[in-house]
C-alpha cells in the first residue's frame, strides 16, 4: 500500500533525513505535502525532486514566491502559505503519516492537529511535548494516531519496548555530552555560536545543536519521555556516553536491561516510524563496534557546570506551566545566543530567572500553557534586552 508521507520542517536537518529515507521506498512511500519556515528556494528545490501534491511556506509573506516558483518549474504542486495551511494540510486527506520536523513551540499546532486527525506521527518537535505534553498524548489517544517518537533516545526505547506489554521500571537516556564536555565554568563563559553549534557526533539544526551543548536538550528529553512512555520523572535517569552508539536503555522488573544500539544518524529512526511495524532500510550501515573504537563509556553529567539539566527536571517535577515557561524561555534565550546577544552562561541564567518569575500554575488546557509561553518569552526577551544594553 502507498503512504502519502508530509514533511513539515523539510528543509532542515530532519526533514532531509526523511526524505532521504522516503525516496528509497517509491513503491510503499511518497512525499506528498512539504511545509517550511521562511526558506523558499530550498522548498522549491525540494519540490523538484520529490514532486509533493502540496508545499506551504510558513511565512505568507512569501505565498507569491513560493506560487511563481512551482509555475516556472512546471510543477502541478499546489501553493499554500501560513501556519493554518500547515496544519489543515497535516490533518486532511493529502496525508497518511506527519513528519512533525518544525523546530520550536511554532510546530504545536500542526501536530496537535495531526494528533487530532489520528495520523500517524513521526514526532520530532521535541517541544510540542515539553509544552504541552499530556495535551497532545491525550489527544493523539483519543483519535487513535500512534506516535513514534523521532529522537534517537526515544526512538530506542520505543523499539526495547516492543509491543508495549511489559512496564519499564527505569529509562535511561544516554547524551553525548556535547561539544563541552568536560569544561569549566569560566571555560563556557566565552564559547561563541559558532563553537556552540559543532556537535561533535550529530549533525542537527541550529536550535538543537546549542541545546545539546547547554544539556538543555537532554533536560526536554526528559520531560518528553515522562509524556511519551508515562514514566515518572525520578525513574528517568541520564548518562553521558561519549561515543553516542547506545542511545538508550530500558530496565524492567527482572532484572533485564533492553538497549538499543546503532550509528548517530537520524535516518535509523526516521526508517523505524515509516515503516513500522516493519524493518526497512535507511541508508545508515550497521554498527560495528570493532571499527568504532571496541569502547562504550558511560559517566553522570555535570549539573554544576550544564545547569540547563537540572532546571528542566524541576520544571517537570513542578508540573502544571513549569515546563511551557522553561521552553518558551529556553527558545528566546537560544535565539539571542545564537545572534550574539547574549553569552553562553546567560543561557540558563536567563531560563532561572523566567522560572522564578512565573510560579507554576495549574494547566488542563491549551489557553494557560500558551499563556505562560507568552509570558514567559516577553520577560525573557525584556531581561536579554537589558543585559545587551548592559
Ligand atoms: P532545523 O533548524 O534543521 O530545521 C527546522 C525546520 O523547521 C526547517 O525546515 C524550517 O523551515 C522549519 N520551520 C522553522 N520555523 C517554522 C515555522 N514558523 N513554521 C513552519 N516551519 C518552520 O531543525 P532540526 O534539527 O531538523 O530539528 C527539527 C526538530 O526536530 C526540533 O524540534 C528538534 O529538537 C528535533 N530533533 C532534531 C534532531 C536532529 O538530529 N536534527 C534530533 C532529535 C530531535
Ligand atoms: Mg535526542
Amino acid at each position: 500500500m502507498m503512504r502519502k508521507v508530509a514533511v513539515l520542517g523539510a528543509t532542515g536537518s530532519i526533514g532531509a533525513s526523511a526524505l532521504d529515507v522516503i525516496a528509497r521506498h517509491p513503491d510503499s512511500v511518497r512525499a506528498s505535502v512539504l511545509a517550511a519556515g521562511t526558506r523558499v528556494d530550498a522548498l522549491l528545490a525540494l519540490c523538484r525532486t520529490h514532486r509533493p501534491e502540496h508545499a506551504v511556506i510558513a511565512d505568507p509573506r512569501l505565498y507569491a514566491c513560493l506560487r511563481d516558483g512551482l509555475r516556472d518549474a512546471g510543477l502541478a504542486t499546489e501553493a499554500h502559505a501560513g501556519d493554518a495551511a500547515i496544519a489543515a494540510l497535516a490533518a486532511g486527506a493529502a496525508c497518511d503519516i506527519v513528519v512533525a520536523a518544525i523546530v520550536g513551540a511554532v510546530g504545536l499546532s500542526s501536530t496537535l492537529a495531526a494528533a487530532r486527525a489520528g495520523k500517524r506521527l513521526l514526532l520530532a518537535n521535541k517541544e510540542s511535548l515539553v509544552l504541552a505534553g499530556e495535551l497532545l498524548m491525550r489527544t493523539a489517544e483519543a483519535a487513535g494516531a500512534t506516535i513514534v517518537p523521532i529522537d534517537s533516545e526515544h526512538n530506542a526505547v520505543f523499539q526495547c519496548l516492543g509491543d508495549g506489554t511489559s512496564t519499564p521500571t527505569r529509562i535511561t537516556l544516554t547524551a553525548s555530552g556535547g561539544p563541552f564536555r568536560g569544561w569549566t565554568r569560566d571555560a563556557l563563559a566565552k564559547v561563541t555560536p559558532a563553537q556552540a553549534v559543532a556537535h561533535p557526533k550529530w549533525s542537527m539544526g541550529p536550535k538543537i545543536s546549542v541545546d545539546s551543548a547547554t544539556l538543555m536538550n537532554k533536560g526536554l528529553e526528559v520531560i518528553e519521555a515522562h509524556h511519551l512512555f508515562r514514566i515518572p520523572g525520578a525513574a528517568i535517569r541520564v548518562l553521558v556516553h561519549p561515543q553516542s552508539l547506545v542511545h538508550a536503555m530500558v530496565d524492567f522488573a527482572d532484572g533485564s536491561t533492553l538497549a538499543q544500539l546503532g550509528l548517530p544518524d537520524m535516518r535509523t529512526a526516521l526508517a523505524v516510524g515509516l515503516g513500522w511495524p516493519q524493518r526497512i532500510s535507511s541508508g545508515v550501515s550497521a554498527l560495528d563496534l570493532l571499527s568504532q573504537g571496541g569502547r562504550l563509556d558511560f559517566e553522570q553529567p555535570d549539573l554544576d557546570a550544564f545547569p540547563c539539566l537540572r532546571l528542566a527536571t524541576t520544571a517537570l517535577a513542578a508540573g502544571g506551566t513549569a515546563p511551557a515557561v522553561l521552553n518558551a524561555a529556553n527558545e528566546e534565550a537560544v535565539s539571542a545566543f545564537l545572534q550574539g546577544d547574549i553569552g553562553f552562561l546567560d543561557i540558563p541564567d536567563t531560563i532561572s530567572a523566567v522560572l522564578d518569575a512565573l510560579p507554576p500554575a495549574r494547566a488542563n488546557t491549551l489557553d494557560p500553557l500558551l499563556d505562560a509561553d507568552r509570558a514567559a518569552r516577553s520577560i525573557a526577551r525584556s531581561r536579554i534586552h537589558a543585559r545587551r544594553r548592559a
